[in-house]
Formats: structure tokens, C-alpha cells, sequence
């Protein structure tokens, strides 16, 4: 029987582990990137059990775990005496509970090592310089449209193209996006310009009045990374690459603990990220009877759980089975609609939970928030415990 062909919009994180799954499952594919090149932005990725397995299960777990950070633990810390308010344990309890490790990576490293796998597998899979417009269904198959002039054809469409993705326009209907009030700063700092001893390898999440803070080392414990989410009244772009003055964000966190202040004054200060986040409702219909979509595309999130690219690369990993399992295109697609939808929409929801959480002016509300409720037990039973790979699929 002549192998189906894949098509993939978008090489990101999601596009890049579905076509690795598919290619395993059987599937022939093809990518294609608007980009003029691959690469991923100079920032930290944590990457918990549910997403390794996948990792694992395409060949790159040991490298990616080589190249990054193993936390102790997982912190929730006042915003200006650092004090740890709760704390589970992440490292041997993690991988002893869920038998894949947390990590915190290099974004480009996961996607360098994600793109090679899939080009070992598939000599030549990916196209570049290719946006795609709008597809076209029939008989023969899905049709894809590029704003090149140039179009081809396949049996199967898979948008993986993020939070602006055409091909969710196309299946759902545009999907309004709505400014959250929050901008998240983005910078690194080498190890080596910090002071000795500097931070324990722990996730840090700082949460103080109107804003948060997350600390993280990567690169094996070379690089600091810092994401910010601050409530900014303006909205700016929803973008990687969008710089704002360092001044700004300096200001963004005057009366922050010492460490926070430490980190932001030894930033470059012509490398100061800020990305603007945006809402957007998880999408109901996801396919149509040969397209679907994955990742940001179909359920973009707030990043208050870390989780949004661990959800695309679950969902490429569920989509796989299901088109393997079922050979009606329709079917198959409904059926990976049908596991994805709930957790994926329980996720976009604690995320936005988080941000009020995270965001508190007052201490003893945190307070009362953890010490009514055990956050890692809760994560460690429905989020971290979930196995893409061997979930029984109803
Ligand atoms: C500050 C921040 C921190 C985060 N931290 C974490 C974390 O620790 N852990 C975690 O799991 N997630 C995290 N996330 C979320 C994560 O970054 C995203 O969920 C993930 O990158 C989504 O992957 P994707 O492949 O769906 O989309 P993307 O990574 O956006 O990839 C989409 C790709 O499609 C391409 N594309 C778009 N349109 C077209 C078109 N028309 N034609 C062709 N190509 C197209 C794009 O160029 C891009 O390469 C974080 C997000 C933010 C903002």
C-alpha cells in the first residue's frame, strides 16, 4: 500500500517532534518552514517527563538531558525577601515517579537536535522560505497554497504553525486574541559574570504585586535564564525577537530581592526580550477531514505552567497513533481531537489561574493559597504522570 503523505506547516518545536513520530510510525513527510533558516530564540525550555517521553521515544532524551539542567526542585518564592513559601521536589523524585527526567534546556538546543533527527530520518524533509496562504481539499487530497506561486499535494495537513496560524483560521474560523495585560522580559546571564554560588539549581518562580519572576539555569548550569511576566497596561508584539529598553524592565522590578536585581543589572542590556501575551479560547474544531493543527496553534497558553510546547510535542506524538491505529483519515483525526481537547484546555485553564495566583499583593493570601493545597502532588497526578506514548487513547 503506498505510504500516506504527510504535510507539516510550521517547523517549530511541535512541527519538528510530530514529524519525527510520524516518520517512526511509518508515514512519509514533508515540512515546510517560512523561515530563510532554522533556529529557535536564546532561551530557557523546561521540558517535564510527559514531553521527554517523546524525546525518549524519538532518540534525543540522553542528548538533550546531557546539555541541560536537572533541578532540584520546584520554588515558589516571595518576591522581595526570597523566601520559599512551598517546594516539591523535582530530580530522582521526578524521574523515579514518571521514569523520564524534568529538564530545563536551551531552546535552540532541543530544536537543533529535534531538526537533525528528523533530517536523519528524512534526508532533505524540510522546505524553507515557504508561507503558506490557505490549503485546498478534494478528492486527490490537500492542497497547499504558498505565497511563492508554488503549491503541492498530499493526503494529510498538519498546522503546526503557532499562536498566528493560518491553517486554524481556515478549519475554525478566526480565533480573537486578546491582550492578558502581561509582557514577559526575557534575557540570560553567563555563570561566569554572576557572583560564586549563585542561585541553587532549582525552578524559582518570584511572585510579588502585578508581576512574577522565573529563574532557571541551562546550558549545564553555564547560563541564568530569566523570563519576567510584568502587567503592562499597552500591548506590544507577540513576538521573540521584539527588544524593549533594559531601563524599563529595571524599573519593572525596583524593591525585588537582591538576586533579581543582581541577575537584570548584569544583562546585556541591547538583549532585552519582551514578549506581549495574548488569550486566545482553546479552538473546538480542530479538523476537517484531512487538516488538522497541533501545538499553539490549536491551544495557544500563558507560559505560567510551562507547558505549552510540552503540549505540542504530546500532541504530535497522539496524532501519530491515532493515523496509525485508524486508516480513515476523518476518524483518525477525530479521535486525536477527542484525547487532546480536555487536557489540553486544563492546562491553557491553570495557566491563566496561575497568573492571578502568581500575582497576589497579598502575602498572606499566598500564604493561605499553598498552605491549603499540595501543588506537586496535584501536578505529579494529572500533568507530569500523563504518558503521550501509552495513554489509552478513547
Ligand atoms: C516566555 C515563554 C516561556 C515559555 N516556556 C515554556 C516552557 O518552559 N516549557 C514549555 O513546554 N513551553 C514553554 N513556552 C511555550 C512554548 O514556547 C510554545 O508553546 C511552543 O513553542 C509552541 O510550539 P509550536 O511548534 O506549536 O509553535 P511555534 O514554536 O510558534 O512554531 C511555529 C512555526 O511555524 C512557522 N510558521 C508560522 N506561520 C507559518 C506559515 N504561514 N507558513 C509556514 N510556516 C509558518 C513559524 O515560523 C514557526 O517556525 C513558553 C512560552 C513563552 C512565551
Amino acid at each position: 500500500m503506498k505510504k500516506r503523505k504527510i504535510l507539516i506547516v510550521g517547523a517549530g518545536l511541535g512541527g519538528l517532534s510530530a514529524a519525527g513520530c510520524l516518520l517512526k510510525a511509518g508515514f512519509d513527510i514533508e515540512i515546510y518552514e517560512q523561515a530563510p533558516s532554522l533556529g529557535e530564540v536564546g532561551a530557557g525550555i523546561q521540558m517535564s517527563a510527559n514531553a521527554m517521553h517523546v524525546l525518549n521515544y524519538l532518540g534525543i532524551g540522553e542528548k538533550i538531558s546531557a546539555q541541560s539542567v536537572r533541578p532540584e526542585a520546584y520554588v515558589f518564592r516571595l518576591h522581595n525577601t526570597g523566601e520559599i513559601i512551598d517546594r516539591f521536589a523535582l530530580s530522582d523524585e521526578h524521574l523515579a515517579l514518571h521514569k523520564a527526567p524534568y529538564n530545563q534546556a536551551h531552546r535552540a538546543d532541543l530544536h537543533n537536535l529535534l531538526t537533525e533527527m528528523v533530517l536523519e530520518l528524512k534526508p532533505n524533509s524540510i522546505q524553507l522560505n515557504k508561507t503558506l496562504k490557505y490549503f485546498e481539499e478534494s478528492d486527490r487530497g490537500v492542497r497547499l497554497f504558498f505565497d511563492d506561486g508554488t503549491n503541492v499535494i498530499g493526503d494529510i495537513l498538519i498546522g503546526a504553525d503557532g499562536v498566528k496560524s493560518v491553517i486554524r483560521d481556515q478549519i475554525s474560523g478566526k480565533v480573537p486574541a486578546t491582550y492578558t495585560g502581561d509582557s514577559a522580559w526575557r534575557i540570560t546571564v553567563p555563570k561566569e559574570a554572576l557572583p560564586e554560588n549563585f542561585m541553587d539549581h532549582v525552578m524559582s518562580v518570584w511572585m510579588g504585586p502585578g508581576k512574577h519572576a522565573v529563574t532557571y539555569w541551562i546550558k549545564g548550569g553555564t547560563l541564568l535564564n530569566f523570563v519576567g511576566c510584568v502587567e503592562t497596561p499597552v500591548a506590544s508584539d507577540e513576538s521573540w525577537t521584539a527588544k524593549f529598553p533594559w531601563e524599563e524592565m529595571k524599573s519593572n522590578f525596583k524593591g525585588w530581592h537582591q538576586d533579581i536585581q543582581t541577575v537584570i543589572d548584569l544583562a546585556d542590556k541591547n538583549e532585552c526580550f519582551r514578549w506581549a501575551l495574548y488569550n486566545r479560547p482553546v479552538v473546538k474544531n480542530w479538523s476537517t477531514s484531512q487538516a488538522t493543527i497541533l501545538g499553539d496553534a490549536a491551544h495557544a497558553t500563558l507560559p505560567y505552567l510551562a507547558q505549552g510546547a510540552a503540549m505540542a510535542i504530546e500532541d504530535g506524538a497522539v496524532l501519530a497513533r491515532c493515523l496509525k491505529d485508524v486508516s480513515e483519515t476523518s476518524e483518525a483525526l477525530n479521535l486525536y481531537q477527542r484525547n487532546r481537547y480536555d487536557r489540553t484546555k486544563k492546562v491553557v485553564e491553570t495557566s491563566n489561574a496561575n497568573r492571578k495566583l502568581f500575582h497576589l499583593d497579598n502575602e498572606a493570601e499566598i500564604r493561605a493559597y499553598f498552605s491549603d493545597r499540595d501543588e506537586g502532588a496535584s501536578r505529579n497526578d494529572w500533568l507530569y504522570s500523563y504518558n503521550p506514548l501509552t495513554t489509552v487513547l478513547k
